[in-house]
This record gives C-alpha cells, sequence and structure tokens, in this order.
C-alpha cells in the first residue's frame, strides 16, 4: 500500500477465462512442504512491471474449484518469464502481458489461503474487483458526461446553441440519471464491502450497471461532439475506446447476467 512494490493478479489464462473451473496452472505438493508451478497466465494486468505475482493454481484436481489456491511468487524465481506488453484499444496506459511459470519451486509459506479456502477467498476478491471496476466505469461516465455537457453548450448549429435542441437535452439528462444511480449503487455496495456484509450480488449489479453506463455515456458524447468526437485531439475518443475493457475485467456481463438471475432466485 506504501507503492514500493508492485503486484499483479493472476486468473486468467488461455483456455480459462470465465470459466475457472480450467484453470491448467499446477501447483504439486513435495514431500518436504515446498511446491513446484507449472503453468501460463495470460492478460496480467501489471505483469511487465511487476514485483510479484498472486497466482491462482490447481491444488487438487479431483477437487475441482475447491483444490483452486493462490500462490504468490517473485518476479525473481527461477522459472518466472514475463512476455513483451500487449499492444492495447484503449486503457493504453495499462501494461498487460502473458506470465509463463516453468518448475517454479516455492515455500511452503507461499500459498496464501488455508488449503480448501481459496474458493473463499477468490468469491470475495472478485466482488472487490467488480465493484472497483464499477468505480472505474463510473469515472469514465462522468468525464464522457462533463466532456459532452460543456461542448453542447458552445457548440452553435441553426442559430442556437445545441443545448438548446430537445434531442440533445434528452441525451445529457439520460447520462445524468444513470450516472446518479450508479453512484448510488456504488456507494451502497462499497458500505457493505467496509462492514465486510458478504455483497457479491450487489457486485455483480453495479459493475453491470455502472459499465452500461459508461459505454452508454462516451457513445452519446461521441454523438454530441459530431466529427470532433472522432479526433484524436478531444479525449472523447479515448473514453469510447477504453469502455470496452470494462465489458470484460472482472467477469463479462452474460456472466454476471447469469449470476445475477441465480441470485435473485430466477433459476
Ligand atoms: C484490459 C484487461 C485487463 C485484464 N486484467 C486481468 C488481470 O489482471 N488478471 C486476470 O486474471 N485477468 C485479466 N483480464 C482477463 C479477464 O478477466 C477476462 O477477459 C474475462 O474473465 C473473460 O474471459 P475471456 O476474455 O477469456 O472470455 P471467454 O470466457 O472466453 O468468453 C467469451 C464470450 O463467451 C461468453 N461466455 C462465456 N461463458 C458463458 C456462459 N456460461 N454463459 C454465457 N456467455 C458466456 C462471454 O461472456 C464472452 O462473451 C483482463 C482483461 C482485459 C481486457
Amino acid at each position: 500500500m506504501r507503492g514500493e512494490r508492485v503486484s499483479a493478479f493472476c486468473l486468467t489464462e488461455p483456455d480459462a477465462g470465465s470459466d475457472l473451473t480450467n484453470v491448467r496452472t499446477m501447483a504439486v505438493a513435495q514431500e518436504d512442504g515446498s511446491w513446484i508451478i507449472n503453468g501460463l497466465k495470460t492478460w496480467v494486468t501489471n505483469g511487465p512491471v511487476a514485483d510479484h505475482f498472486t497466482v491462482l493454481c490447481q491444488t487438487r484436481p479431483d477437487r475441482k474449484m475447491r483444490g483452486q489456491n493462490f500462490f504468490i511468487i517473485d518476479r525473481n524465481t527461477p522459472g518466472v518469464s514475463v512476455s513483451p506488453k500487449f499492444p492495447l484499444v484503449g486503457t493504453r496506459s495499462t501494461e498487460i502481458s502473458e506470465l509463463a511459470l516453468t518448475d517454479v519451486v516455492l515455500p511452503a509459506d507461499a500459498m496464501l489461503c488455508p488449503p480448501g479456502r481459496g474458493l473463499h477467498n477468490l468469491l470475495s476478491i472478485l466482488a472487490e474487483i467488480r465493484t472497483m471496476t464499477a468505480a472505474l466505469a463510473l469515472g469514465l461516465a462522468r468525464a464522457a458526461y462533463q466532456a459532452a455537457f460543456q461542448y453542447a453548450r458552445e457548440r452553435s448549429a441553426f442559430g442556437r446553441t445545441i443545448n438548446k435542441y430537445q434531442l440533445i437535452q434528452e441525451k445529457i439528462s439520460k447520462m445524468a440519471t444513470q450516472i446518479w444511480a450508479s453512484e448510488l449503487m456504488l456507494y451502497r455496495t462499497t458500505s457493505l464491502i467496509d462492514r465486510q456484509v458478504p455483497c457479491m450480488r450487489e457486485a455483480n449489479m453495479v459493475k453491470y450497471y455502472a459499465t452500461e453506463t459508461a459505454c452508454y455515456c462516451s457513445d452519446e458524447a461521441t454523438r454530441i461532439l459530431g466529427a470532433y468526437a472522432y479526433s484524436m485531439e478531444y479525449p472523447v475518443q479515448r473514453f469510447y475506446r477504453d469502455n470496452r475493457f470494462l465489458l470484460y475485467g472482472g467477469g463479462t456481463h452474460e456472466i454476471l447476467m447469469g449470476n445475477i438471475a441465480r441470485e435473485v432466485g430466477f433459476v
């Protein structure tokens, strides 16, 4: 938290994105209590600059997700290698890479959770990641709204500034309303996290809603700015490109929809 070391969190693999039951990175216990890790992680945010990695591994394939646990791996450990950073459509200040682990030997205490508790930790971390992604989405939505708001009050067409047109007013009103709803949902969910109340359902809902709001606001902002949204000189194009990441990071919308349907007792 002092910012002296950078960390990365590694769940995703080439064949395990939404479906974490398919995690193939193996941690094999040795007789002396140490572990040997082999596997490949991808889409690792901070991968190129991280000092250590928190890596989801399978320790007991017969127990499926209940056999998974997290291991903390220092970058300098023999057998750790990091790919060059990925070229990205948006969020280009983020450094993302693959992480390959080949016969990485770890001491017994590199396992983060007691055996059998990995799944529980994964679920509580996912609730926090989804809430955090909602906060990123809210910031992006606000930025797009503010850019469109200011532009519409300055830009003239047919003898009046375009904020005087009802169709533009509708866009701004919907953006403002969705941003307010996202704020309320977000503060409610973060207050549950602060009080350590389980809140996966709320986290799924706010991640879904705030991300849709960010996509809506950045899309509408590009329409309000017209051709200038298509210019690299204005930031609106960046909000539009960056919003894509929100749809995937922390769980896709399709996965969230299935989770919410179960959590409200529909299936
Ligand atoms: C910018 C960025 C940063 C990231 N950072 C990290 C990171 O730091 N650490 C990390 O571990 N991962 C990270 N990820 C990966 C991210 O978590 C995955 O992209 C995400 O889990 C989805 O996996 P996938 O992309 O493999 O899609 P897939 O799981 O292959 O899904 C493909 C499509 O199928 C749909 N689908 C899959 N299963 C179902 C189902 N049961 N029902 C309906 N539809 C379904 C999905 O919704 C999606 O539309 C990052 C991704 C991005 C883009």
